[in-house]
């Protein structure tokens, strides 16, 4: 511990307490948020270096974290630090599961253009397995709005199209509160806030559901985590640099 760490915080004890806490204003025995040594930038060379707290689920070197719509050994690609689509292998998901959290992904369509409209460098980012946000080589080239990268597919276009060039790396930050339920009832539905390259797509944003094709959606329970999915959609998409960082509650005292 250092000296700044061991001495006594500034703080107050005659003041009022803080509603719905058991704080005071400026409380100086309310625990000190944690440290964490916050991430290095990306940059089209190189993924910058994830949070310290952050758990990895994609460093470029091993798709263990990853399994295949059977269960079985993720077969994408890996190479260069990317792991890229093989078309007709399957979506493939995270081992992991998560409930709230903030998620960032980067990604890559292919510099190579071929296709059109949602025939052009796409594939998709689920959360839980179930709630696609698009990815798609939306560089000028029009499709149906919600299907824009950055949409939620089927229910809601992105705010804008900040896409780079085909064959740039992308970067999706996501904030994610999962939906809840009570029995069979909905209580409260997921909401997403997203950016994409720095610029907001989604700011807390209701889902309607679990995301469709052609179809409207509604809710059905669900448990309370579910695995990141990437989509195979036959393009030759490329991710690197994933991790996530479960949302934790205020106020946690850091471990020793
Ligand atoms: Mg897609």
């Amino acid at each position: 511990m250092t000296d700044a760490a061991k001495k006594a915080p500034v703080g107050y004890d005659d003041t009022p307490i803080i509603p719905g806490s058991c704080w005071h204003v400026h409380d100086g025995d309310r625990p000190q948020p944690r440290v964490i040594t916050p991430p290095t930038a990306s940059t089209q060379d190189a993924p910058g270096a994830p949070p310290s707290d952050a758990i990895i689920l994609f460093d470029g070197t091993s798709l263990d974290g990853w399994r295949d719509k059977d269960g079985n050994e993720a077969k994408w690609k890996l190479e260069n630090g990317y792991m890229e689509v093989t078309p007709g292998t399957g979506d493939i998901t995270s081992k992991q599961e998560f409930g709230d959290y903030q998620l960032h992904v980067e990604w890559a369509s292919p510099a190579a253009v071929k296709g059109d409209s949602q025939g052009r460098g796409n594939s998709g980012v689920f959360l839980m397995g179930l709630y696609e946000f698009q990815v798609l080589d939306c560089y000028d080239n029009p499709t149906y709005p919600d299907g824009t990268a950055g949409g939620i597919y089927g229910q809601c276009p992105p705010l804008v199209n900040a896409c780079r060039k085909p064959g740039e790396w992308q970067q999706y930050d996501i904030l994610w509160i999962a939906p809840r339920f009570a029995g069979d009832s909905l209580v409260s539905p997921a909401y997403a806030t997203v950016i994409l390259n720095g610029v907001v797509l989604h700011h807390m944003k209701a889902l309607q559901g679990p995301t469709q094709h052609k179809k409207t959606t509604s809710y059905e329970p669900q448990p309370a985590t579910g695995p990141l999915k990437l989509q195979d959609h036959k393009d030759l998409v490329r991710f690197r640099n994933i991790w996530c960082r479960p949302l934790t509650n205020y106020d946690e005292v850091a471990a020793e």
